[in-house]
């Protein structure tokens, strides 16, 4: 029944090897509705079945929602582009919405023509020439399930098991035909339009389903929060994080975008934090079927359970400029190889790296400069010994507090 899961097909990339598989098999799919849609929509007038009128327009919507799920394929898998940086999956979106508005009023529409008939009970009884179609019908959609579910558990495509099951319940409209057919000649001739009636509600549903689903879309929903969960555990289980927080996600083209703040140790380089950041897009993407983009921000503490403020931190030059000042020392400053600043728990620690070993007053003076300025807390000397042999190096540790 869930008529809303072939919409997933456009967030298929074509380059998905998958991608063939269930393009034939939504075409064979469309091909099948086209044919019932003529057949039941034409035979429902001749053989005067309102039930199976209703089953054509059943058929009808099938057929436009494929048809919205092939050109969307084609369209919303375009690649993003400066108008659109998010991609075009979001077309695809209204029209769905558009879609199921309208077989909401479609299917109202026909319960309302058969409670109608109902009360009048007039009218000449259907010919069988309505069973034969509703039979073609439930046939072809029986075979259409086995078809599609071989396929599905082959690629191990979930989508495509909503689509046979799908198939199936299109079976169940048109054995409810069949009955309401069948009834109305032996006799009980409300049996019809109540068949009508019962199709008509399944168009309704089919409707809503598409509808909410996309709706949901539009207005930023999340992802469920048990999934949430689930994408939460990936991440802490990366190598080098620290913690999660502020995990957002939304759906665009029935898949998931997620941005999220993952915290590091406090002391690593911004590549190391950015090569665990690229280590965690991957995981999600790749153990999660239904996420098609990650954003990571790195955070270096928990910023989210303790507000720390920046507003009033220096900035590099002013920090280098300062100490320059207050080390007045020319010669010392000559032997600054860089600077590594952390901005942790709202203060600024100091790493100076030095090409030389510094004297025990050198290494005073300069600790005594640094803790003077205001928002300096902490400040380490390393000692750097490339370019001989290796980059490698020695620490001098001053802890001063
Ligand atoms: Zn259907
Ligand atoms: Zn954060």
């Amino acid at each position: 029944m869930n008529h809303d899961h072939p919409i997933e097909l456009s967030a298929l990339p074509p380059n998905d090897s998958r991608y063939p598989d269930i393009r034939r098999v939504t075409l064979v799919g469309t091909a099948i509705d086209l044919l019932l849609t003529i057949l039941k929509l034409t035979g429902g007038w001749l053989a005067n079945s309102q039930a199976l009128i209703a089953d054509g327009i059943h058929s009808l919507s099938d057929l436009a929602t494929n048809i919205v799920v092939l050109v969307a394929a084609k369209q919303g898998s375009k690649a993003a582009d400066s108008d659109h940086p998010y991609g075009h999956e979001r077309f695809e979106t209204l029209a769905t919405v558009i879609l199921g508005t309208v077989l909401i009023a479609v299917g109202l529409g026909i319960a309302w023509e058969a409670v109608e008939r109902l009360q009048s009970e007039t009218g000449p009884s259907p010919g069988v020439m309505a069973i034969v179609i509703a039979s073609l019908s439930v046939l072809s959609k029986e075979w259409l399930f086995h078809y599609t579910m071989r396929l599905a558990n082959k690629i191990h495509s979930p989508m495509l098991k909503a689509n046979a099951w799908h198939a199936r319940s299109d079976a169940i409209s048109s054995i409810v035909v069949i009955i309401g057919v069948a009834g109305t000649m032996l006799g009980y001739g409300v049996l019809d339009a109540i068949a009508a009636i019962i199709v008509a509600l399944m168009i309704v549903k089919i409707g809503f389903e598409l509808g909410k689903e996309s709706i949901n879309e539009l207005v930023d929903r999340a992802l469920e929060k048990g999934e949430v969960k689930k994408i939460i555990a990936t991440v802490r289980a990366v190598p080098g994080v620290v913690k999660v927080h502020e995990l957002r996600s939304r759906m665009m083209g029935g898949k998931a975008l997620i941005d999220l703040h993952v915290q590091v140790g406090s002391h690593i380089s911004v590549s190391e934090g950015h090569f665990i950041g690229l280590q965690v897009r991957q995981q999600v993407l790749e153990q999660f079927d239904e996420v098609s983009d990650v954003l990571v921000h790195i955070d270096p503490e928990d910023d989210d359970s303790i507000k720390v403020n920046y507003d009033e931190s220096p900035q590099r030059p002013q920090i280098e400029h300062q100490l320059r000042e207050e080390l007045n020392d020319p010669q010392l400053w000559q032997l600054l190889h860089r600077f590594q600043f952390h901005y942790i728990n709202g203060q600024l620690e100091l790493e100076c790296c030095f090409i030389e070993p510094l004297t025990e007053e050198q290494l005073q003076r300069l600790t005594k400069a640094a803790l003077t300025l205001e928002s300096v807390c902490h400040i380490e000397v390393v000692v750097l010994q490339h370019p001989l042999p290796a980059p490698t190096s020695t620490k001098t540790r001053v802890k001063a507090t």
